[in-house]
């Protein structure tokens, strides 16, 4: 199995003045009370650099939660891959179901970002999930086949891509999919990457996301095809987010 991967996505959350989790979290992280798990935080812009210049050296990373397709340009607001590498980032989120919602982010806009962090040699944490409408309709498996596939670039690998699957409705609501439930999406996206990948697609990490926190992380672990958490509110916590990460 890969070597799982323990992502904190800090969302909207984080201000210089209030950064002591992070400190808490490398400390911990450097005192290997993580297990064998990689981890990785993901702070908003503004505190990239910061973390980066703290972590320099030790074996957190930092990440983005989001970067734009081309690598500089006229994009008022936005930021690219190649501006997050420079910042000090190893990793950038692309595809989150709040930038699919709240911007009506395409699968083809993801894949393209996608291919932005490959090009600025950033690794890519592509999102993807259904809505509860979808689950209830039974569209699961046919919503998440069809995001991954139009939202993975040819050629990804173990090294430049990870898929994280969050389901929309277990996003910040403390409701999770049973094991069960996530041992078929996971299987499912691993037979589609290596259908995709060939050999390669057993190498490229399959994260859960969504409600996960310190009590469910090792039984969330212990499913075939989860090779790590994509966590958010839990992961503003240090000892919530270490304890999660010692699961894995
Ligand atoms: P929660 O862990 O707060 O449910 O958020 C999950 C998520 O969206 C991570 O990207």
């Amino acid at each position: 199995r890969p070597r799982p991967l323990v992502a904190g996505n800090w969302k909207m959350n984080g201000l210089v003045l209030g950064v002591n989790e992070f400190d808490a979290i490398a400390t911990g992280v450097a005192a290997r009370e993580v297990g064998r798990a990689e981890v990785l935080i993901c702070p908003p812009f503004t505190l990239i650099s910061r973390f980066a210049a703290a972590a320099a050296g030790q074996h957190i990373k930092i990440g983005a939660q989001d970067c734009h397709p081309k690598s500089s340009g006229a994009h008022t607001g936005d930021v690219s891959a190649e501006m997050v590498k420079d910042a000090g980032a190893s990793y950038v989120i692309v595809g989150h179901s709040e930038r699919r919602v709240c911007y009506g982010e395409s699968d083809a806009l993801v894949r393209s970002k996608a291919e932005a962090a490959r090009r600025a040699g950033l690794v890519a944490i592509i999102c993807i999930g259904e809505t509860q409408a979808e689950r209830e309709a039974g569209r699961t498996i046919d919503v998440v086949g069809t995001q991954l596939a139009g939202s993975l670039p040819a050629g990804a690998t173990g090294a430049n891509t990870v898929i994280a699957y969050e389901p929309v409705w277990a996003i910040g609501t403390g409701l999770t999919p049973t094991v069960d439930d996530v041992k078929v999406v996971h299987d499912f996206i691993r037979s589609r990457l290596v259908e995709a990948l060939e050999g390669e697609g057993h190498e490229l990490r399959i994260l859960y996301g969504g409600s996960v926190k310190p009590s469910n992380a090792a039984e969330l672990m212990a499913v075939d095809n989860v090779d790590g958490a994509l966590v958010g509110g839990a992961s503003l916590k240090a000892t919530d987010f270490l304890g999660i990460a010692a699961a894995y």
